[in-house]
C-alpha cells in the first residue's frame, strides 16, 4: 500500500499551490509527514470566555463572545485597515485588521454570534484586539474549546494570512484524510519495553490534547523516537568509521611508561586520570584509530593525562606530538613535560613559527630522523614541511581553537592516521558532547587533585576598589603573586589598551615595593615571552594583562586572579580565567570587579561564577542565559537532524535512555538484518534522505 503521508502536500484538502510554496519554502514541510511533524510550540487553554468588562491589556489573550454592531474602514493604500466594535453586553472593545480586509468584511456579518480570540492591546486608552481569530458560536470546530495547539509561522507566512490556525485546520484535514493509518516508526519490542506511547496517538494528542494531562506521555513518546533515531545515526556512522580506518596498535606498556609511572611521578593520580588512561590504552590496543574527547575542569590534570599517552605511543616505536593553540602554552607544555621527565631518555623538542634557521632545519631533521620522540608546538606542526618518522599519536589541547579540517590534515602525517586525543576545559555537559563530538569518544575528568581548596569568588564593584587593594597586598605580603586581567576587543582595542596601561600605572604606583608586568598582543613575542617567565620565576609579583593567559598557564604560586570589566566576559571565560589559580596549595580567590549597573543577565552570571567552582554546572548555566539562539545554534549544528521537539540540552537524561537504546540494537543487530528491526533501519534512511531534501533545498 502506498504511505498516504508521503503524498505531496499540495494536494492536501486546504493547500494549493501558493499556501504550499509558502510550507515548502518557509517551514520545510513537502509532504503530508512533515507537516505532522511540525510541532506545536505552547498550548492555550480555550475553554474559558472572558467578559470584556475584565479586558486588561496585560493579558496574553482573551476569549469573548458576542456581536459586531459596527464595521469602519480608515486610511487609504497601505495605510488602509479595517475596525469592528465588538459587544458582549458587559462592554465594547475594537477589532482591528491590517490585512484580509475583504476577506472578512465578506465572511462575517453585523449580528452573527461570534466567537472571538486575540491578544488584547490598549490603544488610545481604548482596548482593541489586531487580527483575532473567528468563529461562528455553534459551528464552532474543536479546535475552539479544548486546548488549542499553536504553530509557528514566520514573517512572510503572517503577511499571506497562514497563521497558526490555518496550520491547525491543515494538521485536522491530514487526521481526516489518513484515518488511522499512521504508519508506526518504532518496532512494538522497543514500544513496549520503553513504555511508550503509539505514535498515532502520540501525533494526535500532541496536535489536538483533549486535556493538558495527555501530553507528557505522547511528547515522551515522540521526544525518544527523535533522539533515538539521532543516537542510531550517530552511532552507526562512527561504528562504521571505525570499521574504516584500522590503527596503529600499540601492544606493549613497556620501559618508559613503567619509570615515569613508578619512579618518576611525584605524587599519585587520581582515580579519574587512572580511569582515562586505561580507557586511552584499551583504544590504541584495539587496532581501530582513537578519536577521544577528553574533558576535564582547568586544573584537572590533563597534560600529565597527555604525556603518558605519549609515552606508551613511544614504547611501541611511534613519535607523539602536542598540539598547543598558542605559543605561550606550547612553550609551557614543553617545560611542563621536560620537568616531568626529568633525566629519562626521551627527547621533547618544541617546534612553533618563530623558531627559524638553522635552528628549524635541526629540529624538521631529528623529527624526520625519529630522534625526536615528542614534538610540541603550535598549528605550524601541521605544515607539510614537517615530516615524521612515524608518528602515531596526536594530543590537541584545547579544542574550541582547533577545526575539523586541522584535525583531518593531521591524518596524512603517516600511513595510517595516528591516533587522537583531543583535550578540552571548555566542559559541555555529557550527554551534548556524546551528541556533537558524536563521532569521538567521550572520557571525562570529574576529580580534581587532592589538596586543592576551592578558588573563592567574590564580586566587587568599582567603587569598592579600596577593599580589593587590601586584599591583594595581604596576598603580596603571604609571598603570592597576581594576575590581574583586562578585557580585549578587537573592534574596542585602543580603549582596551588605554584601560590596560592605566590599570598598569596605577598598580605600579600603588604597590612600589612590588613589580608588575604587563603582557598584550600589541607587544613582540620576545617581550612577552619575557614578561611571562618574570613572572613565572617569581620576578614580577602582579601580572597586568589581556586573555592570552586565559588557557592552561600554570604558575601555582599565583593566588589572586582580579577581572576588570568582568560584565564583558562570558561565563566559560570566566571560569577558564579562574582556571589560572588555585593551583597550589593555598587558598586562592578570583575577585570580579564590574561597574554597578548590570543588566540582569550580567548580574545572574556574576553571582553563578560566586556560587559554584563546577564547570560542568556553569557551563549548562551559560547555556541557560545564552538562551536557545546561540548556543543550540552551533551545537544543532554539529547533530544529523534537526531536532522538532526534543530539546538537546534540556532532555538530557531521556538522550541517554535513547542512546543506550541505539547502542543495544547496534551490538545485537550488528548485520541490520532482524526481521523485528526492519522498520528502523527503513525510518532511519528516511530521515537520511529527508535530510539530504533540506540542504539541497535551503
Ligand atoms: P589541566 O591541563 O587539566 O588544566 P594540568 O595538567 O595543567 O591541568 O594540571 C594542573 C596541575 O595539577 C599541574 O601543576 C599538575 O602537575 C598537577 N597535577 C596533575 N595531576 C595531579 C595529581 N594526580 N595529583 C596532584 N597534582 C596533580
Ligand atoms: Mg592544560
Amino acid at each position: 500500500m502506498p504511505d498516504i503521508l508521503n503524498q505531496d502536500i499540495k494536494y492536501l484538502k486546504g493547500v494549493g499551490p501558493a499556501r504550499a510554496k509558502l510550507l515548502n519554502e518557509e517551514l520545510k514541510v513537502f509532504t503530508l509527514r512533515d507537516l505532522l511533524f511540525v510541532f506545536p510550540y505552547k498550548y492555550i487553554d480555550r475553554s474559558v470566555i472572558h467578559k470584556i468588562r475584565e479586558l486588561q491589556d496585560d493579558m496574553p489573550y482573551v476569549q469573548l463572545r458576542g456581536h459586531i454592531v459596527d464595521f469602519e474602514t480608515e486610511g487609504e493604500g497601505r495605510k488602509r485597515r479595517l475596525k469592528a466594535t465588538f459587544t458582549d453586553g458587559t462592554g465594547f472593545v475594537e477589532l482591528v485588521w491590517f490585512n484580509s480586509i475583504n476577506y472578512i468584511q465578506k465572511n462575517y456579518k453585523m449580528n452573527q454570534y461570534l466567537q472571538v480570540f486575540g491578544k488584547p492591546s490598549s490603544y488610545n486608552g481604548r482596548i482593541s484586539i489586531a487580527h483575532p481569530e473567528m468563529d461562528e458560536v455553534g459551528k464552532v470546530g474543536e479546535v475552539s474549546t479544548g486546548l488549542q495547539a499553536f504553530y509557528h509561522t514566520t514573517e512572510k507566512m503572517k503577511r499571506s494570512g497562514f497563521t497558526s490556525r490555518l496550520v491547525n485546520d491543515l494538521v485536522q484535514n491530514i487526521f481526516d484524510a489518513v484515518k488511522d493509518c499512521i504508519p508506526e516508526t518504532l518496532p512494538s519490542y522497543i514500544i513496549s519495553e520503553y513504555a511508550l506511547m503509539g505514535l498515532n496517538e502520540a501525533l494526535r494528542i500532541v496536535h489536538r490534547p483533549a486535556n493538558a494531562g495527555q501530553l507528557p506521555s505522547a511528547r515522551r513518546r515522540l521526544k525518544f523516537e527523535e533522539l533515538f533515531y539521532l543516537q542510531l545515526d550517530i552511532l552507526h556512522y562512527t561504528k562504521n568509521r571505525k570499521r574504516c580506518y584500522a590503527g596503529f596498535v600499540f601492544p606493549v606498556i613497556g620501559e618508559n611508561f613503567n619509570t615515569f609511572y613508578y619512579n618518576r611521578l611525584p605524587f599519585s593520580l587520581t582515580n579519574a586520570q587512572k580511569r582515562v588512561i586505561r580507557e586511552i590504552r584499551r583504544d590504541v590496543a584495539t587496532g581501530s584509530q582513537m578519536n577521544r574527547l577528553l574533558q576535564g575542569d582547568v586544573g584537572s590534570g590533563k597534560t600529565l593525562v597527555a604525556l603518558m599517552a605519549c609515552l606508551m605511543a613511544i614504547d611501541n616505536g611511534f613519535q607523539a606530538c602536542l598540539m598547543a593553540p598558542t605559543e605561550i602554552l606550547a612553550e609551557q607544555h614543553l617545560e611542563t613535560i621536560r620537568k616531568f621527565l626529568g633525566d629519562m631518555a626521551v627527547t621533547v623538542e618544541l617546534l612553533t613559527g618563530n623558531i627559524k634557521g638553522n635552528k628549524r632545519k635541526d629540529i624538521l631533521l631529528r623529527i624526520v630522523t625519529g630522534e625526536v620522540k615528542i614534538l610540541i608546538g603550535t598549528h605550524a606542526l601541521i605544515e607539510p614541511t614537517v615530516k615524521f618518522l612515524n608518528l602515531g599519536l596526536v594530543v590537541i589541547d584545547e579544542q574550541h581553537r582547533f577545526g575539523v579540517k586541522q584535525r583531518a590534515r593531521l591524518w596524512q602525517k603517516n600511513i595510517r592516521p595516528p591516533h587522537i586525543l583531543v583535550m578540552t576545559a571548555t566542559p559541555i555537559p555529557r550527554t551534548l558532547a556524546m551528541t556533537v563530538y558524536g563521532d569521538l569518544d567521550v572520557s571525562v575528568i570529574d576529580e580534581l587533585p587532592p589538596g586543592r581548596k576551592p578558588v573563592k569568588t567574590i564580586h566587587y564593584y568599582e567603587t569598592d576598589r579600596y577593599k580589593l587593594q587590601e586584599g591583594m597586598r595581604s596576598q603580596l605580603r603571604e609571598g603570592r603573586q597576581i594576575y590581574v586581567v583586562y578585557p580585549l576587543i578587537k573592534e574596542n582595542e585602543k580603549v582596551d589598551l588605554a584601560d590596560l596601561e592605566a590599570g598598569y600605572i596605577r598598580l605600579s604606583q600603588m604597590f612600589p615595593e612590588y613589580r608588575v608586568g604587563k603582557i598584550h598582543g600589541k607587544m613582540r613575542p620576545a617581550e612577552k615571552e619575557e614578561a611571562m617567565q618574570d613572572f613565572s620565576e617569581h620576578r614580577s609579583h602582579i601580572l597586568v594583562s589581556t586573555t592570552v593567559i586565559e588557557v592552561g598557564v600554570n604558575i601555582p604560586n599565583a593566588s589572586v586572579m582580579v577581572i576588570e570589566n568582568a560584565e564583558r566576559f562570558g561565563l566559560a571565560q570566566l571560569h577558564q580565567l579562574r582556571g589560572r589559580v588555585g593551583r597550589g596549595g593555598s587558598q586562592s580567590f578570583c575577585v570580579l570587579v564590574t561597574k554597578r549597573e548590570l543588566s540582569e543577565t550580567t548580574r545572574r552570571r556574576m553571582k553563578i561564577m560566586v556560587e559554584t567552582t563546577d564547570g560542568f554546572e556553569i557551563a549548562e548555566e551559560d547555556m541557560k542565559l545564552r538562551g536557545p539562539g546561540d548556543l543550540e545554534g552551533t551545537a544543532q549544528s554539529g547533530i544529523p537532524f534537526e531536532l522538532r521537539i526534543a530539546n538537546i540540552l534540556k532532555d538530557t537524561e531521556m538522550m541517554s535512555v535513547a542512546r543506550e537504546a541505539a547502542a543495544k540494537i547496534l551490538e545485537q543487530d550488528p548485520e541490520e538484518n532482524f526481521p523485528q528491526n526492519r522498520i528502523i533501519w527503513l525510518q532511519l534512511r528516511r530521515l537520511k534522505k529527508q535530510q539530504v531534501n533540506f540542504s539541497a533545498i535551503s
